[in-house]
Formats: C-alpha cells, sequence, structure tokens
C-alpha cells in the first residue's frame, strides 16, 4: 500500500501546485491588464486564466 500512495499524494500535489500556477497567471494579468484594472471585469485573456484556474482546481479535487 505504502507504494501506491507515494504517487498518489505527489499527483495531488501536482494539481495544487497546477492551481497555485494558474491562480498566478490570473492575478497577475489582471495586475497588468489595463481594460481588466479599469472596468473591473475579465477581459477575453482573464476570462481564459479564470477558465484555466477553474479546470485546475476541479482536477486537483478530482485527484
Ligand atoms: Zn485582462
Amino acid at each position: 500500500m505504502a507504494e501506491r500512495t507515494g504517487p498518489v499524494r505527489a499527483q495531488h500535489r501536482a494539481g495544487e501546485a497546477a492551481v497555485q500556477t494558474a491562480y498566478s497567471a490570473f492575478i497577475r494579468h489582471t495586475q497588468v491588464c489595463t481594460p481588466c484594472r479599469t472596468t473591473g471585469a475579465d477581459c477575453e485573456t482573464a476570462a481564459g486564466l479564470r477558465q484555466a484556474w477553474r479546470d485546475a482546481k476541479e482536477a486537483a479535487v478530482a485527484a
């Protein structure tokens, strides 16, 4: 059993890292994107990044 928990735990950690990476990318974008900053709404790029973040979260939960 110990042989099985290692990879699963590593996969879970990779999922968490993916969530953090996607979140950072989204936040970094909103900080430098003028349309996002001025309107307070997601531009097309931000929407894509937000979706990627959402997908990463779902993948992390599923893992
Ligand atoms: Zn933007």
